[in-house]
């Protein structure tokens, strides 16, 4: 079986996790502190403040920028329920705009068509490892004085006109298992305000700048070294990461190309796409419906994943929720039907590659 995801650790790890665990000194310290320091430098950041995962690195900015009841967060539709869940933890009413079928992020005409005088933040989601088309974002932020926290969870390293995720205003990037980066669980939220950095630093730590000396309500979001130790070397290595990630996402188009019924993503102009998923769209044309297909590949011994098979708004749990407005978004309506993600991680050899190609051919019958 090619699995859709794997994690892979060398030597650099286990000698700096082996060095942190005889240091004696476990939790938040100086490799967090080494952690946020290369992050911020390597993804064109003046600040990154590490937590303890993505989740919270998005309740944390979002905490930051003082949302009230009432307040309304513009986000897509179409990502993990993270996202949701941390604009209703602060409080805040979450509306959704559609998105594109290009790059499955959302689409500034439609966010434009939200923005009400209750509207606070603008929250894109950089899906699969692509940014947002964040210029038109911008300037609909700076137009209507609104703030904008990128959920780049998915997209660390990725870049927008030269600019990296992350940079726009606030940022929130995960460390989760399956991310392009992992330490298990973490996160980190960037930034160019050295105010906002400074807030979230003391509200991750229990509001305290000094001990017992409380400056808001706050709470432990905190990173260990341990997970740091984890985190450091990948980011020596990102490159090299990212590089096979390219590599394996432009043999997959090349091999899937001119197939009836399969549209493969790709990688719009003055994007860098970090290829976090290699996520295609099986259509009406593909004369077999999506589940078909993913069990298909899987009996042909091909991993592959449906990010995500259903609306973040469209379950029960959101549908009676006050502050979880039910949007009107035909695109990403059609989109979560289509998805079918395949493997695109590093561990993938030429052969793995050659193999996923006539697996979907065999089973779209093309
Ligand atoms: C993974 C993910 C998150 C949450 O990150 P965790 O580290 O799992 O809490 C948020 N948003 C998106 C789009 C994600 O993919």
């Amino acid at each position: 079986m090619i699995p859709i995801t794997t994690v892979h650790f060398g030597k650099a790890e286990e000698d700096l996790v082996l060095e942190v665990l005889r240091s004696g000194s476990i939790a938040q310290g100086p490799k967090v502190a080494q952690f946020e320091n290369r992050f911020a430098e390597l993804f064109g950041v003046s600040h990154a403040v590490a937590v303890n995962n993505g989740t919270t690195a998005l309740v944390a900015a979002l905490q930051v920028l003082d949302l009230q009841p009432g307040d309304e967060v513009i986000t897509s539709p179409f990502t993990f329920v993270a996202t949701l869940n941390a604009i209703l933890q602060t409080g805040a009413t979450a509306t959704f705009a559609d998105i594109h079928a290009d790059d499955f992020n959302v689409d500034s005409a439609s966010v434009a068509a939200r923005i009400t005088d209750r509207t606070k933040v603008l929250l894109p989601v950089h899906l699969y490892g692509q940014m947002a088309d964040m210029g038109p974002l911008e300037t609909l932020a700076a137009d209507n004085d609104l703030r904008i926290v990128e959920d780049a969870a998915q997209s660390h390293g990725a870049t927008y006109r030269g600019r990296y995720a992350g940079s726009y205003g606030l940022g929130t990037f995960s460390f989760y298992a399956t991310k392009n980066i992992t330490t298990g669980e973490g996160g980190m939220i960037t930034t160019n305000d050295a105010v906002l950095a400074d807030r979230l630093r003391v509200l991750r730590n229990q509001g305290m700048r000094a001990r017992y000396a409380y400056e808001m309500a706050g709470n432990n979001y905190r990173l260990t070294d341990l997970q740091a130790a984890l985190g450091i070397p990948q980011l020596e290595r990102y490159a090299t990461i990212v590089k096979a990630r390219q590599h394996n996402a432009e043999r997959l188009i090349e091999g899937l190309a001119d197939i009836p019924g399969i549209i493969t993503p790709r990688q719009l102009d003055q994007r860098e796409h970090v290829w976090h998923q290699f996520t295609i769209r099986v259509t009406e044309d593909a004369h077999v419906g999506r589940d078909e297909f993913v069990q298909g590949l899987a009996e042909r011994g091909v991993g592959s994943g449906v990010y995500y098979p259903k609306l973040v708004f469209d379950y029960d749990a959101f549908r009676s929720h006050t502050r979880v407005k039910q949007s009107e978004v035909p695109v990403a309506a059609q989109i979560v039907r289509e998805v079918v993600s395949l493997p695109v991680h590093t561990a993938l050899s030429d052969a793995d590659i050659t193999e996923i190609v006539s697996a979907v051919r065999a089973v779209v019958g093309a």
